[in-house]
């Protein structure tokens, strides 16, 4: 991702954490008001991120935004964050602490002198509540050049302010988990497009999270396209065995078009059936070594399962026929003939929201 691409040649005063959101879009125009040169940046993951809406953002708000690429960063921290997660997967305090510490590595770049953070005091009750908002400051390293100009009334004077390159008095002081201020302060400023206050992050939401969490704690160094995968088709597990199913075209094409080298794709030769890839990978946990390579029982089980998503297929296991399931690995063919059976020995399941706390308390 090209983080300077198509940028005016601005001096920049300040660099602004930018989700598209109705705060983020507040908190640069609080400063614009000012006559302050405001630069956003655009954090993008596996899990969140609209780089798509950036022409959106500068036509629509006058606010200049770059996509900021943090997907490798991101899962080295999602597996065991320091401050631990939200009400699901999301890991608020370090997803904050990661972009505000990232962020300040470009001020240079970009020649800005401070950083902002549209940060409502009192808004979300595990990541802006007083204390965690000094905390992030801190742990971000960036209480000398991070301002939160909504709350800037309800906070302390930072060095922005006191060096009066910021009108302290000009910042207003929001705070609280009602929208009111916010609207007002939208009224103000002709902001009438008002994104819907759900913040796009998929870690916050509830399967999503379920369909993350084994790609999580099965595979030893997860990358984006595992997480890509995770979202297309139905998803089984079995044990450390991962298999994905098409729900119909559109999903067996993106499936078609997310496979790897090694990935076990699954057809049926003679009916017309879905696609279903199986994910070899490395896996953290030695006893799983065999998920880098499917042994022939675990294939033949899991080319029975899928197959038994063919109606035509299943009506051949009616009848008494077994079937013919190609399973190609990149250029390589081979053929198995099996029973279809949606319950195997090898019992493919779903993945379970309820084990996200298992996953938490760290028992998983
Ligand atoms: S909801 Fe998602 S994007 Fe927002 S702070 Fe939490 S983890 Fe980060």
């Amino acid at each position: 991702m090209n983080t300077s691409a198509n940028i005016p040649n601005t001096a920049w005063d300040a660099l602004a954490l930018f989700s598209g959101g109705l705060d983020s879009i507040l908190a640069v125009k609080v400063l614009q008001e000012q006559g302050l040169n405001v630069l956003g940046l655009h954090y993008v993951s596996p899990f969140f991120g609209k780089p798509h809406l950036l022409g959106h953002w500068r036509s629509e708000y006058g606010i200049e935004v770059i996509p900021v690429d943090v997907r490798r960063p991101y899962l080295d921290m999602l597996a065991a964050p320091a401050h631990g997660y939200g009400k699901h997967l999301n890991p608020c305090v370090d997803c904050k602490i990661l972009m505000l510490r990232h962020a300040r590595g470009l001020l240079e770049t970009y020649g800005a002198k401070f950083l902002v953070s549209g940060e409502v005091l009192g808004q979300r009750p595990m990541s802006q509540r007083a204390d965690t908002l000094n905390l992030i400051r801190k742990d971000a390293g960036v209480t000398d050049v991070l301002l939160r100009p909504l709350s800037a009334q309800k906070l302390g004077p930072t060095p922005m302010e006191q060096s009066g390159l910021v009108d302290r008095e000009r910042l207003p002081g929001i705070w609280g988990r009602g929208r009111r201020g916010q609207l007002e302060l939208a009224e103000h400023f002709g902001v009438t497009d008002i994104p819907t206050p759900a913040g796009g992050c998929r870690l916050a939401e509830i399967e999503p999270a379920a369909r993350y969490l084994p790609v999580l704690s099965h595979l030893a160094d997860p990358r984006p396209e595992d997480f890509q995968l995770s979202h297309l088709g139905r998803q089984y597990w079995a044990g450390p065995f991962w298999l994905s199913i098409g729900r119909n075209e559109a999903a067996n094409k993106a499936m078609e078009a997310a496979t790897k080298p090694d990935d076990l794709r699954f057809r049926l030769k003679d009916f017309v059936g879905p696609l279903a890839v199986g994910r070899q990978y490395a896996p953290k946990n030695p006893v799983d070594a065999d998920a880098a390579r499917w042994p022939e029982a675990v294939v033949a089980d899991a080319a029975a399962f899928a197959a038994s998503y063919s109606p035509r297929a299943r009506a051949e296991a009616d009848a008494g026929r077994p079937v013919t399931v190609l399973v190609l690995r990149g250029n390589d063919a081979a053929e198995v003939r099996v029973t279809p059976a949606r319950t195997t020995p090898l019992d493919w399941t779903e993945p379970k929201s309820a084990a996200l706390s298992l996953w938490k308390k760290g028992r998983l």
